[in-house]
């Protein structure tokens, strides 16, 4: 399962002059990036595409958000900040913790960093080399299975199930656990399969950690705010067990839809978050100041575009839902949070990836194959809903027409 599908590996070979360390062989990719290109390109030569494959809010950033960028340029956050993040950023998402965890974390214990891309390499860049092992989702957000390739540690396999809404088996994971584990990663809502794990087998798994007090974790919360069906958010902050060994990711993309902003956070525990520092001085500096200022009016400021965005994706889960289900050969669960539906296709015959490849040269849908997630995404395919109804109705017509 460590070895990279053909569709992750890196491609391209360099000439024989140049000699890029072997790591940069084992780093994989994210397709969705590769589909958007292929979709942008058939676009541009007059083909009519739906996208349902890139996973970004279909809505600007609320204005205030935007304003509050073009302010703080005018008021001269031109130079560097904190390498940490502005104390009064890390503050507000301090605040912003208390309020949707219920947990009081210290603003020293916040990074502020460009996406929440850079808290996964961070910490995966911390904990692995060669001869450690990371947990990881599977399907999962596919930068982890890549990055933890790249650094030369085991990457193994966490199986999401359909069976199970694509939660995890918190005894599975515990089963997994050996002398080498050093970092377990977690997410929940969960890309792509908008998953989401019940409390109690977040409680099964913490109560079973206790008896590995060298794993750390890693905790993907980036879909925090986007649930449905009434489901209160379940935080792994909230277990004063593990807190001295959780890294918690979560940041601004898709809740304020600041995909291209490149905000993110993470809350390190006291015995990390100096080294997680010194990788963000080495890496990036800091984020850009204007776009800390903006950070802190999303947080702070009015949250009704939060709620109405969060509203009109609900809307379209059931359509997508309900149109998926028609579609002959597929099987859709009803996802919980996020933004995507993950439907079973084995019954129309094709691979994940010839299906992905069809609907989008034979009638112009994009979407994403499930083993661009890893090997158990086979028989799947990732819907993104965000888009709109009329747009996710008209892609459901076109795949509907082009497998009957
Ligand atoms: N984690 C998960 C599960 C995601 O789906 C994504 C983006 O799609 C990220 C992290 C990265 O977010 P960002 O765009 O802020 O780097």
């Amino acid at each position: 399962m460590a070895a990279l599908d053909s569709h992750n590996t890196a491609k391209t070979i360099a000439p024989a002059a140049l000699a890029p360390a072997a790591a940069m062989a084992r780093l994989g990719t994210e397709t969705a990036f590769d589909v958007l290109a292929k979709a942008k390109a058939m676009e541009e030569a007059g083909r009519d595409i739906i996208n349902l494959g890139i996973g970004q809010p279909d809505f600007h950033t609320p204005p205030h958000i935007v304003e509050a960028a073009v302010r703080a340029l005018r008021d001269g956050h031109h130079g560097y900040t904190p390498a940490n993040g502005a104390l009064a950023l890390r503050e507000a998402v301090a605040e912003d913790i208390a309020t949707h965890r219920c947990v009081t974390v210290r603003p020293d214990s916040v990074l502020v960093v460009p996406g929440g891309k850079v808290t996964m390499f961070f910490a995966i860049l911390m904990f692995g080399e060669p001869g450690a092992e990371i947990l990881y989702p599977n399907p999962g957000f596919p930068i982890y299975e890549s990055v933890i390739n790249f650094t030369g540690a085991k990457a193994v396999p966490i199986p999401l199930h359909e069976e199970t809404g694509f939660s995890f088996s918190a005894e599975e994971v515990l089963s997994k656990i050996g002398p080498a584990t050093r970092l377990i990663i977690l997410n929940s809502p969960a890309n792509p399969t908008g998953g989401v794990v019940p409390r109690e087998e977040f409680d099964r798994l913490v109560e079973g950690l206790a008896a590995h007090p060298q794993v750390a974790i890693l905790s993907d919360e980036i879909y925090s705010r986007m649930l449905y069906d009434g489901q209160a958010h379940v935080s792994l902050l909230e277990y004063p067990a593990i807190r001295d060994r959780l890294i918690l990711l979560d940041g601004w993309s898709k809740t304020y839809a600041m995909t291209g902003w490149r905000m993110g956070y993470s809350v390190w525990p006291d015995s990390l978050i100096e080294r997680a520092t010194r990788l963000a001085i080495n890496c990036h500096s800091c984020v850009n100041a204007a776009a800390q200022q903006a950070g802190i009016e999303a947080l702070r400021g009015p949250q009704d575009a939060v709620e109405t965005m969060v509203a009109a994706f609900d809307e379209r889960r059931e359509v997508v839902v309900e149109e998926l289900n028609r579609i002959p050969g597929f099987r859709c669960a009803v996802p919980g949070g996020a933004f995507y539906a993950f439907p079973n296709i084995t019954g129309t015959g094709y691979t994940a990836r010839e299906l992905q490849d069809k609907l989008l040269e034979e009638v112009g849908v994009a979407t994403v194959a499930g083993t661009s997630f890893g090997a158990y995404g086979e028989g799947y395919l990732r819907f993104s809903y965000a888009n709109s109804v009329a747009n996710i109705r008209e892609a459901m017509n076109r795949i509907r027409s082009c497998l009957t």
